[in-house]
């Protein structure tokens, strides 16, 4: 009798024989993003865990991963976690970008929009993923079986929507006022759904002011930052709906409601594995809010341990082997104010002279164009040259504007768009990686700027203090790099301080599922996460 072992008998006897536990088979497959939760927060906070994230942490530790590309933005990042590709090739770039092709008369467009949908705007916009180019793990599950289930749930649009794909069968993001779902399907609502809602509307009718955190009273210093006082609690004041994003109550909500998918929909349960992406984006409101150092900071990510570890307890309710992979679509920079005050005096604002129309005047007046010559969703990364420059006048008025750019104290670099082109999509270690490569990994011919640009470190690309006091998007690696943890009970947990990418996450949970990947196909590679002589990926992802 001939007897051939399977690759997971193989992968049994191998980890028995080097004493680790083999991995599962997963029926539900869960990827939560913590917006901005930045590897240097992981660092900060990772000791003082209770609850989830010190549960996540007996897995698979990669404390230094990498969203390895330039334009760290929420839309970008998300699609590199669910496609293992980099934008480059998901053809998400950016949050916004522009297509001066455009029908419509706003020819800057959002990452999670369909622009073709009449009366849209960039700001009135039809929650759509149809810009992302490659498929996602749920989009490839469902097209090898389509009894499984894919699920999202985000507190933003195009986190929902980049993480879960073209093929959701839920998806449920919040709208400044209620969790909704893409316009036009009119099954039912989940039960949890309206809970969620009549909840999250009663709270929000409240004032609420949040304890502070036993834990979080080292850091509740205030700085003042115009006329607003940050570091420590403030009030959220009732009826305040923009307040509900940066209170504990979003991401609360959030996770009620995937927990009650997990609960209601039998995830798990079914023949083919189930897919169930969780954005978790409090973080980053809190982030752009109040900076990373301060109460509010620590205030949050304590309530993402414990939300973390709500999602692990119904998990486990359901019996169903799961896996866990969390990590952020993005790193974060604190304010610069604070930055200052603490150890890093080069730390500024932006100079209003790089704002894109100040930038822009410059050039009309130089070339007698009409205005505007330059267009652009922000101080840095895709610059356009607007269509009514004329043909004979371009590559001089790009040369001007790259000249210009370059003669501003605070940029570090200004890339053409035919750099770049001729450039090879980057691979190796990603912190090991040129500036120009950075840019390259989020460049996209058909939908870059003409020029981009990069700010030197430490600035921080808003000009007041009315709105958001602090951001991220920039190539540096306080942008870049992002914890990367994969969980399953009873795994053989292991640390490794050597960078991974967001990218690889797709192949490596890929390869638990026995789903094939052709090589060359993304840019990720399988991570063996059997921490001994096994090997998770299998010949098949190899
Ligand atoms: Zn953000």
């Amino acid at each position: 009798m001939q007897f051939r072992l399977t690759w997971a008998a193989m992968l049994t006897v191998f980890s028995v024989a080097s004493g680790a536990q083999p991995i599962t088979e997963p029926r539900i497959i869960v990827a939560i993003s913590v917006d901005q939760f930045s590897a240097d927060l992981f660092a900060e906070y990772r000791a003082v865990f209770k609850a989830g994230l010190r549960r996540l942490q007996t897995g698979i530790v990669f404390p230094d991963g990498y969203q390895s590309h330039a334009a760290t933005e929420t839309c970008p990042g998300h699609s590199t976690i669910s496609t293992g590709a980099y934008p480059a090739h998901t053809g998400i770039i950016a949050n916004e970008w522009y297509d001066q092709s455009l029908a419509r008369s706003d020819k800057k467009v959002y990452c999670a929009e369909d622009p073709t949908v009449a009366g849209s705007s960039s700001t009135n916009t039809t929650a759509s993923a149809q810009f992302l180019k490659t498929p996602t793990l749920g989009d490839r599950v469902k097209a090898a079986d389509s009894r499984s289930r894919v699920v999202s749930v985000a507190g933003k649009d195009r986190a929902a929507l980049m993480l879960g794909g073209h093929a959701i069968d839920q998806v449920w993001f919040w709208n400044g006022k209620s969790y909704v779902t893409l316009r036009g399907v009119v099954s039912p609502a989940p039960a949890i759904i309206d809970q969620v809602n009549a909840a999250v509307a009663a709270t929000v009718a409240r004032a609420e002011m949040p304890a502070l955190p036993e834990l979080c009273r080292s850091h509740a210093r205030a700085v003042a930052v115009g006329d607003k006082d940050v570091g420590v609690l403030h009030e959220r004041k009732a009826g305040d709906w923009s307040a509900f994003r940066t209170s504990l109550a979003f991401d609360r909500a959030t996770t009620d409601i995937a927990i009650g998918l997990i609960r209601d929909l039998h995830l798990g349960s079914g023949d083919a594995p189930d897919i169930l992406s969780i954005g978790l984006s409090a973080t980053d409101y809190v982030g752009h809010a109040f900076g990373t150092e301060g109460a509010e900071m620590c205030t949050q990510l304590l309530g993402v341990d414990d939300n973390v570890g709500r999602i692990l307890a119904a998990l486990d309710g359901t019996r169903r082997p799961f896996i866990v992979v969390l990590t952020a679509d993005h790193g974060g920079h604190d304010l610069p104010e604070r930055i200052k005050m603490r150890g890093i005096p080069d730390a500024e604002r932006l100079d209003a002279a790089l704002l894109p129309a100040n930038m822009s005047k410059q050039l009309a007046a130089e070339f007698n164009l009409p205005d505007p010559v330059l267009l652009a969703a922000a101080p840095f990364g895709d610059i356009y040259l607007a269509r009514t420059v004329p043909d004979g006048l371009r590559s001089r008025v790009l040369a001007a504007a790259r000249a210009h750019y370059l003669a501003q104290p605070q940029v570090a670099a200004a890339f053409t768009a035919d750099e770049l082109r001729r450039m090879r999509v980057p691979s190796g270690p990603a912190d090991e990686w040129s500036l120009a490569e950075r840019f390259r990994a989020s460049f996209d011919p058909g939908r870059s700027g003409d020029l981009l640009v990069a700010l030197k470190p430490h600035i921080t690309p808003i000009v007041g203090v009315d709105s958001y006091l602090a951001t991220h998007g920039s190539p540096w690696n306080y942008d870049r790099r992002v914890p990367i943890l994969f969980y399953q009970p009873g795994i053989s947990g292991f640390e490794q301080a050597l960078p991974v990418e967001t990218v690889d996450i797709l192949p490596t949970l890929a390869a638990l599922i026995h789903l094939p990947i052709s090589p060359g196909e993304i840019d990720g590679r399988c991570i063996d996460l059997d921490g001994g002589i096994g090997d998770s990926c299998g010949d098949e992802h190899r």
